[in-house]
């Protein structure tokens, strides 16, 4: 996309709370903003007018909310892995330090259509219906969000388009099909490397062409402005719950928390209500792949990448020394977009929030210990996050409270991790 002119320097961040921005120019420190065509400004400024009534009108809410307890299955429940904190604490022992945190799973690969991709969905589409819109857009990598978009179209009978990079229909075949029977048209995108990068630079070029009728669900934390709010504020329901339940189970806040980071949507859910709470720990775990040492062989915008301009906001971004988007890599496929949302970028920046990024090898061990341990198949993008909770949570007493942000289930893994496990199915 072309970019506007914006050469404001960035203001300081707030120093009375991480929870006030964007600005309403739509950045977060110097990240964010929305670098979009001409011709998509006044859709943008369209979106984020019905944005901001929807989030103040107390009908808009309460239709979330039935939906979300309803149909989504929420509230997702806040579960003691007993087995796991017990098998950490003996590994602590055995180096003879009395460490081992108690840790807590956010369960929201309950959820209806197994991830947290619901919790936007719903938001998005009842913003669409709300807005008068009559044919729904979305981009996908993996088919995660792809599916999610299919299913609420399917319940508000809207017609979908779903962008997808060739290759990653090719590599996808279980979620195209689900889309299909969902009703869903599937467009394979063969521009680029043919994946979600170019997924999502065809659904922005959809949106300026229809621009009277269409709405564009964009699946992650990132985007232009409106949207990485927006997101963020739907998928907040995560990080509110774990404040009540966490309350009710122990008295208090939880002490840590850890998610994985693809566009960093599920981790913003969680941390977002707690980023004032100056004693809460908070870990991003981006994917690692083969080694942040190895070139283009990981997907960690942030540890391993740099800021620049994709898909309408500046944000870290995996790139060439002269600016072009890396493909990355990733074991898990819904970790492998080349950014990051723009708050994260911040938080990274001011500090509040600690990114770090783990290997696939490290994510499969982690995957199988879950699975052998708790009877609980994580997706293989929160096996990051239990990748670093296990070497984590040794070194934190035992009374510190770890809530691990349990995303998304595993079933749409088992063929990935059985080649590499080297196991016939
Ligand atoms: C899509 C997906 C992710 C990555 O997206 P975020 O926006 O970073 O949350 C992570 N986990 C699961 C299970 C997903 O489906």
């Amino acid at each position: 996309m072309s970019t506007a002119s914006d050469g404001r320097a960035a203001p300081a961040p707030s120093p009375n709370s991480y929870r006030m921005g964007p600005d309403e120019h739509g950045f977060f420190g110097m990240f964010g903003g929305r670098f979009v065509a001409e011709t998509l400004m006044p859709l943008i400024l369209e979106l984020e007018e019905a944005y901001a009534e929807a989030k103040k009108d107390p009908e808009f809410q309460a239709e979330l909310k039935r939906l979300n307890t309803h149909y989504a299955g929420r509230p997702s429940p806040l579960y003691y892995a007993e087995r796991l904190t017990q098998h950490l604490r003996e590994i602590a022992a055995s180096k003879g330090l009395k460490g081992g945190a108690k840790i807590y799973f956010k369960r929201d690969e309950l959820n209806h259509t197994g991830s947290h991709k619901i919790n936007n969905c719903l938001g998005q589409i009842l913003l669409a219906q709300r807005m008068g819109k009559t044919r729904i857009i979305a981009e996908t990598g993996a088919g995660q969000h792809g599916v999610a978009v299919a299913t609420v179209c399917a319940r508000y009978g809207l017609p979908c388009e779903i962008f997808m990079g060739a290759t990653d229909v090719e590599r996808q075949k279980p979620n195209v099909f689900r889309m299909k029977l969902l009703g869903a048209k599937v467009n394979a995108v063969t521009s680029g490397a043919g994946t979600l990068k170019d997924a999502m630079n065809e659904a922005l070029r959809d949106w300026v062409t229809n621009v009277r009728n269409t709405y564009y669900i964009i699946g992650t934390a990132a985007g232009p402005h409106p949207y990485p709010a927006m997101v963020r504020d739907f998928q907040s329901v995560i990080g509110q719950e774990v404040r009540e339940q966490m309350l009710e189970a122990e008295g208090r806040l939880p002490d840590t928390l850890v998610a994985c980071i693809g566009g960093g949507s599920n981790a913003i859910g969680l941390f977002h209500p707690f980023l004032d709470e100056p004693n809460v720990k908070i870990y991003g775990v981006e994917a690692g792949g083969y080694g942040l040492d190895v070139p283009n062989g990981h997907s960690a915008s942030i540890n391993g990448g740099k800021p620049g301009v994709l898909h309408g906001n500046r944000t870290y971004l995996l790139q060439t020394d002269d600016g072009q988007i890396l493909e990355g890599h990733s074991i898990s496929a819904g970790l492998d977009y080349p950014g990051i949302g723009p708050e994260h970028a911040w938080l990274k920046e001011t500090g509040r929030v600690n990114y770090v990024a783990v290997t696939d090898k490290e994510a499969l061990e982690a995957f199988q210990l879950c699975t052998k341990l708790e009877g609980i198949i994580p997706a293989l993008e929160p096996s990051h996050a239990l990748a670093h909770v296990c070497k984590l949570a040794p070194t934190l007493p035992q009374s510190d409270l770890l809530v691990m942000n349990m995303c998304g289930r595993g079933d749409k893994d088992i063929f990935t991790v059985a080649e590499h496990l080297g196991m016939k199915m």
